[in-house]
Parts: structure tokens; C-alpha cells; sequence
């Protein structure tokens, strides 16, 4: 595996790389990796020829309050991990390869970005978009992979695609998740053995929301009502969000028909969790 830190390499190896008639797949990361983040290479390593990796915590998502400095960076670990997955090259370029000069280009989904995290993180998304773009022009794959576990981050990135006309095609990925069910975040980091109990809640009340629906329970009501008295009984865990809404608009459901998502954000000592379940139709 290489380790890339610069664009005009990372373009010129690409360039040649696609001369061989190499399908291209891309991960983009924050680093700090855990198995959900491989289980996304390792699904771009069986479907594409060459595999690129990127590491870049991207402070244009972040908020003034939020962690960008704090944010778990290990780059030794993560190059081990990736090369072990078999990953052909690791980008991972600065703060000042990425923005050398003030960046007055943005790239802005409406609508589906005003809700969920969107509603709390104002901005994110923008910034999310925007470098998201400025990779896919760097790397130019054919197959760029994002986890379910950032359900709303993975729909903004398709519509971006689509409506930008980017020639390549955005594959979801399952939540990987511990085996007690909390979800894999490299924020989990930040949570002491207490806080890490407590946020069991979580994918405990999402469980408990699809056995609901399973059991033929259609209003989003009565759902949400019993996750919030779960949720409650854990008082480390601060609920910011907690919405039942339609996979694609992303806008609040009256009545489960078919799908939903069920998708929360929630406080736990330091951390800011997500989390969400897809309710599939059959
Ligand atoms: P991050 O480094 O947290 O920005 O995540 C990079 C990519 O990995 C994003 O597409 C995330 O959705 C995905 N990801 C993070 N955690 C998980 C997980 N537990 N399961 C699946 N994908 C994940």
C-alpha cells in the first residue's frame, strides 16, 4: 500500500492506474478506523480493481463548538489496518493540500440537509459536500462506498452525485455494529466504560422500534413514544434528535407503510452519537 499526501500524485497514479482499464472504487474517511470503516474497503477491494482509501478530518464540516481538535487522528494505525484490508493507496493529504487558499466554492443540497443532522450541525453538510466533491475529483472513481450508518450523509452524497452529474456510482454500506449492538463510531473513543453502557440505549430503543413495526405498529407516534420512555431511563444519555421519516425526503412519516427510517442523535458525556435502522417493505 502506498500512502499518497499530495493531489498531483494522487492524480498522476490514477491516471495510469485507469490507462490499464482499472475500475477505481473510493473510501473517504476521517481516519481513526474501526471495522466499519474496513468493511467499506473491504467491499471496494471485491467489487474494484484498485482501491483508495482517504484520510482527511475535514474542518469545513465541523462547527466552532464541535471536536475538529479533539477529533482522534492515528495515522500509523490506520495505514496498518488499511494495508492489512489490502487497500492499494492511502490518501491522506493536510489541511492546507486540501484548502491552500480560502475556498469560496461550495457545494449546497437543499432540502434533505435542513433536517435530521442538518437541523443541529448547521453547515455540515455543506462542508461535507464540498470536499466529498473536491475528492471525487481528485480520485475520479468509478464506485465511491459510504456507510448506513451516516444514513443522511450517504443521501446527500447520492443526490450530490446525481444532480452534479458525477460519472461514478455511490454504494451504501450496513452499520457494523459491536457485538452488544452499539454502532461503530470513532467517537466511541470519547466514552468512559459508564457513558459506553448507558449509549446501549440507543440501538436497544432502535431494536425495539423495528420489533414494533415487525408486530404490525404503523404510527410513528405510539413508536416514538415508546423509544423516548427507554431512552430516558438512561440519564447520561441526552436525546437530541429522534425521527421516523421517509427514506429518500427524509421528511417526518405520519403512517409506516412500507419504509422508514428511524434515525436518532444523541448526547453521551462528550460524544455526540448517531444512530439509525432502515425499515425495509417486502
Ligand atoms: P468517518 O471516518 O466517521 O467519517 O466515516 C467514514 C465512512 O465510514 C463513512 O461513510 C461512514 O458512514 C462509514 N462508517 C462509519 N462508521 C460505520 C459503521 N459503524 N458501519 C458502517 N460504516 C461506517
Amino acid at each position: 500500500m502506498k500512502i499518497v499526501t499530495t493531489i498531483k500524485e494522487i492524480k498522476a497514479i490514477l491516471k495510469q492506474e485507469r490507462r490499464g482499464d482499472k475500475t477505481i472504487g473510493l473510501v473517504p474517511t476521517m481516519g481513526c478506523f474501526h471495522e466499519g470503516h474496513l468493511a467499506l474497503m473491504r467491499r471496494a477491494k471485491e467489487e474494484c480493481d484498485v482501491t483508495v482509501t482517504s484520510i482527511f478530518v475535514n474542518p469545513t464540516q465541523f462547527g466552532p463548538s464541535e471536536d475538529f481538535e479533539a477529533y482522534p487522528r492515528d495515522l500509523k494505525s490506520d495505514s496498518k489496518m488499511a494495508e492489512k484490508v489490502g487497500v492499494d493507496y492511502l490518501f491522506a493529504p493536510s489541511v492546507e493540500e486540501m484548502y491552500p487558499e480560502e475556498n469560496l466554492t461550495h457545494v449546497n443540497v437543499e432540502k434533505i440537509t435542513d433536517v435530521l443532522c442538518g437541523a443541529c450541525r448547521i453547515g455540515h453538510f455543506q462542508g461535507v459536500a464540498t470536499v466529498v466533491s473536491k475528492l471525487f475529483n481528485m480520485v475520479n472513481p468509478d464506485f465511491a462506498y459510504f456507510g448506513e450508518k451516516d444514513y443522511q450523509q450517504l443521501m446527500v452524497v447520492k443526490r450530490m452525485a446525481k444532480d452534479l452529474n458525477f460519472d461514478l456510482q455511490v454504494v451504501g454500506v450496513s452499520t457494523v455494529r459491536e457485538e452488544d449492538g452499539l454502532a461503530m463510531s470513532s467517537r466511541n473513543r470519547y466514552l468512559s466504560s459508564e457513558e459506553r453502557k448507558a449509549a446501549l440505549v440507543l440501538s436497544k430503543s432502535l431494536r425495539l422500534a423495528s420489533e414494533m413495526v415487525e408486530n404490525g405498529e404503523k404510527n410513528p407516534g405510539e413508536i416514538r413514544e415508546s423509544m423516548i420512555r427507554l431512552i430516558k431511563k438512561e440519564p447520561l444519555v441526552n436525546l437530541e434528535y429522534l425521527s421516523i421519516c421517509d427514506t429518500i425526503s427524509l421528511r417526518e412519516l405520519t403512517i409506516i407503510k412500507r419504509e422508514a427510517l428511524i434515525a436518532l442523535a444523541a448526547r453521551v458525556g462528550k460524544a455526540r452519537l448517531i444512530d439509525n435502522i432502515l425499515i425495509k417493505g417486502n
